[in-house]
């Protein structure tokens, strides 16, 4: 089968179209033909050798996908041949014409979601709902600023609290993205590219600050968003690039918390729940997962630009 391979770290150049073996699937496990592939900021760290944790040279990249199961082994009791399903995580690599998982690897999509939004669920919707729900605790009412609602995480983020009940604030940093975050339900949305943006988010909570945030950038904002936060309010860093000082007092009078998160500190029970709630989300026509572009698998290299690159509104998916 054709799949990108990574025989040594480096730039988005080691992603090679190569011809490899197909594995078979064990007792527990299930093998898919891939139809579409997520791009994932954590896949171009990885790439470039800088994440904590590297696979083994060589490998392929990758931990969403959709497609069809082609073959699952005899102890699998969730799936059978036929079966339209997307994975987070696999035994064997996404960027590729087939992957094997284990049966826990895998999830049901609903009949009204393609396979292109398929690859667009594994970790940008998990995150977002792991952030909100177990994380933060966020509750119906409060209200929620996402601090980079236009990609993958963020939209989904926004969609997720919004069905919840919670009043959303959104960033993006193009015209176009605020209209996309305004549109998935956002009250208000702010450009991150306009100097004094934040002073909005005031009048916008009455005086009173936001109850949460979810930072992608927190190396640019968790400063300032210690500044938003209302009394007992939290913000959960998901994403952040570099360091940044803080004045630890911003949080000492408002008795704040600043919460980090991994979705890789998930448990499989917890894993189980998200996708649960992922799959009623979905099938009930709550989450509708944003598709900025499709690129053949071929072009691999070229989808690493693209999801590092400002105003990428919504998912790159990598069509195999
Ligand atoms: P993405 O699709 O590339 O989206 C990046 C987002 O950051 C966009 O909304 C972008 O807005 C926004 N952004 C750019 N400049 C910003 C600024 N100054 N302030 C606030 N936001 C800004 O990436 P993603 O998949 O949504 O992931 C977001 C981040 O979370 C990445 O760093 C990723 O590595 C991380 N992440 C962490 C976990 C975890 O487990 N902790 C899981 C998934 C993702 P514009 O493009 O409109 O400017």
């Amino acid at each position: 089968m054709k799949a990108i391979q990574v025989e040594t770290f480096g730039g988005p150049e080691v992603l090679q179209l190569r011809k490899v073996g197909s594995r078979e699937p064990e007792e527990k496990q299930v093998k898919i033909q891939v139809e579409a592939i997520g791009v994932n900021p954590v896949d171009t760290y990885i790439r470039s050798g800088v994440y904590p944790a590297q696979p083994d040279l060589p490998y392929i990249p990758g931990f969403d996908a959709a497609g069809i199961v082609t073959a699952a082994g005899s102890a699998v009791r969730k799936f059978k041949t036929g079966d339209r399903v997307y994975n987070f995580k696999s035994l064997s690599g996404c960027y590729a014409e087939a992957i094997v998982c284990t049966e826990d690897q895998v999830y049901r999509l609903p009949d009204n979601i393609d396979f292109t939004a398929g690859a667009a669920l594994g970790v940008p919707y998990s995150t977002a709902f792991y952030a909100l729900n177990y994380r933060a605790h966020a509750m119906p009412g409060e209200t929620v600023l996402i601090h980079g609602a236009s990609g993958g995480v963020g939209l989904a983020a926004v969609q997720i609290a919004g069905s919840k009940g919670m009043q959303v604030i959104g960033t993006a940093g193009t015209e176009q993205g605020i209209e996309l975050i305004k549109k998935q339900g956002a009250f208000a949305a702010l450009n991150h590219n306009e100097e004094n943006y934040l002073a909005a988010v005031d009048e916008l909570t009455f005086g009173d600050g936001v109850d949460l945030i979810l930072e992608m950038l927190a190396n640019v904002n968790l400063g300032n968003d210690l500044k938003l936060l209302s009394r007992f309010g939290r913000v959960v860093v998901i994403g952040s690039r570099g360091s940044i000082e803080i004045d630890p007092r911003e949080s000492m009078g408002k008795n704040s918390t600043i919460m980090g998160m991994s979705l890789f500190n998930t448990t499989q029970a917890q894993l189980t729940q998200i996708h649960a709630a992922i799959y009623a989300g979905l099938s009930r026509g709550r989450y509708h997962p944003v598709i900025h572009s499709q690129l053949p698998l071929a072009k691999a290299a070229e989808a690493h630009e693209l999801v590092m690159q400002a105003g990428v509104n919504g998912k790159i998916v990598l069509i195999p």
